[in-house]
C-alpha cells in the first residue's frame, strides 16, 4: 500500500497564507512524489481555492455531518464535500471527540456518512496522558476502534492513531510507542475484519516533524502521518512527505 500523508490545518490560516504555501509547494515539488498520497485539509472555507492553487494535492475535511441532508444549521454533509472535490474526511479528532463530546457512535455515523459519499474515512483514536499512565492504552483504543467502526468495512477509512499527549505538545511518542500501538490496532483489524484488517493504512500523529517523519516511517506499522502544526508550511509538510515517499511503500 501507498504511503498517506495528511495535512490537518485545524482553524488555522487564510486565504494569503494558502496562496503562500501554494507557491512554496509548487517550487519544492518539481517533480510528483511516488508511493505517497498527499492530502491537505484546509478549514472548508478554503477547501475551493486550495485544490485551484493545489491541484496535484488531494482534498480532504476535517469532519462531516452524520446525515447527508436536512435542517442541520451550521453542518456540511459528506456528499457536500464530494461535491466539491473532497476525497478524504477526518472524522472522530480528539478535539471533537473532547471539544464537541462526539462518541464513538457519532463518529461510526459520520465515518459511514463518508463512506456512502465515496470518501474515505480518517477514522482517529488515541488516549489522554491519564490513561497511558494508568496502563490502559490498548483497551481504550481497542474499545475506541469497536465502537467508531461499526458498519464499516475494509477499503472505506485509514485508522490515525493520536496520543492525546502528543498532539501540539512537541511531545512525539516514540517509534516503538507509536509501532507497538500499531501492531496492537492492526491485530484489532484483523479481528473486526479478517484479513483485510491487514490491507488498512495506519498513520500515527501527534507532533510529526520533519526531524522525526523518517524514523516513525521506518517502522513497519506506520503506513503514514496525520500532521497537524507542521504542516501549515510548505517546507516542512514538503519534508514529510518526502519522507514518506522514499519509505519503501508502493
Ligand atoms: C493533529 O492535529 O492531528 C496533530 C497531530 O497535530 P500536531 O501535529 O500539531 O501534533
Amino acid at each position: 500500500m501507498s504511503a498517506v500523508v495528511i495535512a490537518n490545518w485545524k482553524m488555522h490560516g487564510s486565504g494569503s497564507a494558502l496562496s503562500a504555501f501554494a507557491n512554496q509547494w509548487q517550487a519544492l515539488s518539481d517533480q510528483p512524489l511516488p508511493n505517497v498520497d498527499v492530502v491537505l485539509c484546509p478549514p472548508g472555507v478554503y477547501a475551493q481555492r486550495a485544490q485551484q492553487l493545489l491541484p496535484q494535492l488531494a482534498l480532504g475535511a476535517q469532519d462531516c455531518a452524520p446525515e447527508a441532508e436536512g435542517a442541520y444549521t451550521g453542518d456540511i454533509s459528506a456528499p457536500m464535500l464530494a461535491d466539491l472535490g473532497c476525497s478524504w474526511v477526518i472524522v472522530g479528532h480528539s478535539e471533537r471527540r473532547q471539544g464537541h463530546g462526539e462518541t464513538d457512535a457519532l463518529v461510526a455515523q459520520k465515518a459511514r456518512a463518508a463512506a456512502n459519499a465515496g470518501l474515505t474515512a480518517v477514522v482517529c483514536v488515541g488516549e489522554s496522558l491519564e490513561q497511558r499512565q494508568g496502563g490502559s492504552q490498548e483497551q481504550v483504543v481497542s474499545a475506541q476502534l469497536q465502537g467508531s467502526l461499526q458498519g464499516l468495512a475494509a477499503g472505506e477509512f485509514v485508522v490515525a492513531y493520536e496520543p492525546i499527549w502528543a498532539i501540539g505538545t512537541g511531545h512525539t511518542a516514540t517509534p516503538e510507542q507509536a509501532n507497538s500501538m500499531h501492531e496492537h490496532i492492526r491485530q484489532t483489524l484483523v479481528q473486526l475484519l479478517g484479513s483485510r484488517g491487514s490491507d488498512i493504512a495506519l498513520l500515527y500523529g501527534g507532533s510529526v516533524k520533519p526531524d522525526n517523519a523518517g524514523e516513525l516511517f521506518a517502522c513497519p506499522n506506520i503506513d503514514g502521518a496525520l500532521v497537524g502544526g507542521a504542516s501549515l508550511m510548505a517546507d516542512s509538510f514538503y519534508a514529510i512527505a518526502k519522507a514518506a515517499s522514499e519509505s519503501g511503500r508502493t
